[in-house]
């Protein structure tokens, strides 16, 4: 996965080049560059590292000329070095291109160009990509772009310029974003839309097989065959704003304290007189369902593994939730009577894409649950409802994550309402409040903070509970690990005796979640298993039972059962926020993670 951007217009291409870049520098911060198309050459600037040392390499150069692409890297062949940053440049210097994405048949591609006598100056498959362009031109940049899509294999966006026909930039796409903007005087290209927001709202989404040609005054879009198609520009509703911090010294944090606004934006126009209203759902007949399937990856399976427990209470039908790297490879037992449905914030999320494929392909009605506007997954799916998180640019999901539990539960009671099954309207009613009780929680940031200081020198922490409470710890579990790199682990409390109990020892630290009422005095009978053995203990809960002696008791606003995994989300994402800041961790860019995993 990476970030690309390109300009053609009348102005300079460095300013749109880099700011987009560092919109974009969530997607992937190993290396950057950029190369500028100026008195008729390619100059490629690149280096390994942050953007802030690409910032430092370019500002020894006079950048004027009005054409050029950009690229932050997250590595999937080659090391992250000077020379396998992008972009990737013939050996003339006469085309140069950056790349987003997989090439899987590079290898066989590589071999075949060495025996032609083509030297390679890096270790990437994105290389091929433009020794193949090389090969094939013939006088028509757009006609050679054609010939190398129909050899290589694999995921790509492609932003490619050229000394040969300075004048314009070709983009191609498969399975990796790409969003054109068209503003007054210029054509900007990115892999998101932050990066473009400054310049534009006016886009064109390219699909999956089609390319693009772009001027300074003109676009057309053809598809990978070469045939004339139309695109239809879409304005985006975001505003540059809310790609910002607003003050906040992370993302991550601002993030956090978005969530009473972005879940109210969520609710919005969804419940009307205790009835919720998914339109975008109204063509489906759920009756002919006999199975439900959730599919995602990481943060957005927890999501799902608590949409499918309230799914299958209220529905009755029987629901799984399972990861879509596992679901893609395990021949799903799926048909037509198969409902799926496909949570990722990105919407690009390569296995939750390639799983959704799947289902198609077995005929299962699909829904896709994301949080960009016009992504890969959302585009695929035959159904799709939007959660309103806006962009979301720490990499560790907590805005997008407890929109995703607020729309699932939204779809639980609106299937519910769909197959005429009872109802707890008392539940509804309480969701409205939701950004109510988020508010209220994030008042006791201090409380939460100081937590966080019993944490900050372990080396493992555990989290247990169980039933809808077993999601939440996982999710709070992952948030810890990604961002404080304290290793984390979830247990289902009721399975503490069958093995993990042995970890436990003098000055352990046990998160405990018991909201569920038919089963928070289990839990918390293991907690008192856990103090016996030395634990500390922060437990959040609503039960009164047997807590005497737990030092760290947080009580949860009152609401029904089935809506606590949404509150209980805000401290266990401040826990980790604050240990990993006390630790001097970058919470918004942890190590090894990039945000929108378009990548196996
Ligand atoms: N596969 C390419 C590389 O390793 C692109 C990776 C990316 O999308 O950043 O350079």
């Amino acid at each position: 996965m990476c970030g690309i951007t390109a300009y053609c217009g009348n102005h300079s291409a460095l300013p749109f080049l880099m700011q987009g870049l560092s919109k974009l520098e969530y997607r992937g911060y190993d290396s950057a560059g950029v190369t500028i198309l100026q008195n008729n050459k390619l100059i490629t600037v690149k280096c390994k590292g942050r953007l802030k040392n690409l910032e430092e390499k370019v500002s020894h150069y006079q950048f004027d000329g009005s054409i050029g692409i950009g690229h932050t890297r997250w590595a999937t062949h080659g090391i992250p070095s000077n020379l396998n940053s992008h972009p990737h440049n013939n050996s003339l210097n006469t085309i140069s291109l950056v790349h987003n994405g997989i090439i899987e048949n590079y290898r066989e591609l590589k071999n075949e160009l060495i025996d032609k006598g083509y030297t390679f100056q890096s270790d990437t498959d994105s290389e091929v990509v433009v020794q193949l362009l090389d090969y094939y031109y013939n006088g028509q940049l757009l006609e050679a772009t054609q010939k190398v899509l129909k050899r290589i294999e694999g995921s790509y966006a492609l932003c490619i310029i050229s000394t040969l026909e300075p004048d314009k930039i070709i983009v191609a796409k498969k399975e990796s974003p790409l969003i054109i903007g068209k503003s007054k005087d210029a054509f900007v290209v990115a892999s998101d839309i932050p990066a473009l927001l400054e310049y534009t709202k006016d886009v064109y989404f390219l699909d999956d097989f089609e390319m693009a040609m772009i001027t300074k005054n003109d676009i057309s879009f053809f598809t990978h065959e070469g045939k004339s198609i139309q695109k239809e520009l879409t304005t985006v509703p975001y505003d540059t704003e809310a790609a910002k911090k607003d003050g906040y010294d992370t993302f991550m944090l601002k993030e956090i304290h978005e969530q009473p606004y972005v879940i109210h934006e969520t609710l919005r126009g969804r419940i009307f007189n205790q009835q919720i209203i998914l339109d975008e759902l109204k063509d489906i007949s759920f009756e002919q369902f006999n199975k439900i399937y959730f599919v995602a990856c990481g943060t957005a399976y927890h999501a799902s593994l608590c949409g499918a427990q309230v799914l299958e209470r209220i529905t009755q039908l029987p629901v799984l939730a399972t990861v879509a790297s596992e679901f893609r490879y395990n021949d799903p037992i799926i048909d037509d009577k198969t409902l799926t449905i496909f949570v990722s914030q990105s919407g690009e999320t390569a296995d939750t894409l390639a799983a959704l494929k799947l289902a198609k392909q077995k005929q299962a009605t699909t829904i896709a649950i994301a949080n960009v506007l016009g992504s890969s997954i959302s585009r695929e799916a035959d159904y799709v409802l939007y959660t309103c998180a806006g962009p979301e640019i720490a990499v560790a999901s907590t805005k997008a994550y407890t929109t995703q539990l607020v729309l699932l539960i939204l779809l639980a009671y609106y299937v519910a309402q769909r197959l005429n099954k009872e109802i707890d309207y008392q539940a509804i009613e309480q969701l409205e409040s939701i950004p109510h009780y988020v508010e209220q929680i994030l008042k006791d940031e201090n409380i939460f903070q100081e937590y966080a200081l019993m944490l900050k020198n372990l080396h493992d922490a555990y989290f247990i509970g169980r039933s809808l409470d077993y999601a939440s710890v996982l999710e709070g579990a992952l948030k810890l690990k990604e961002v404080s790199y304290i290793h984390a682990d979830a247990y289902v409390a009721g399975e503490l005796k069958h093995g993990p109990i042995a970890l436990i020892e003098n000055g352990s630290v046990v998160i405990a979640v018991a909201t569920q009422p038919h089963i928070a005095t289990k839990t918390i009978s293991n907690i008192q298993e856990t103090i016996a053995r030395g634990a500390k203990v922060i437990l959040f809960t609503t039960s009164h039972e047997d807590i005497k002696n737990i030092d760290n008791v947080y009580y949860l606003p009152q609401v029904s059962p089935t809506l606590q995994s949404i509150l209980v989300a805000i401290p266990l994402q401040l826990i980790a926020y604050y240990t990993a800041c006390i630790k001097g961790c970058d919470v918004d860019k942890p190590r090894n993670l990039a945000k929108s995993v378009t990548v196996e």
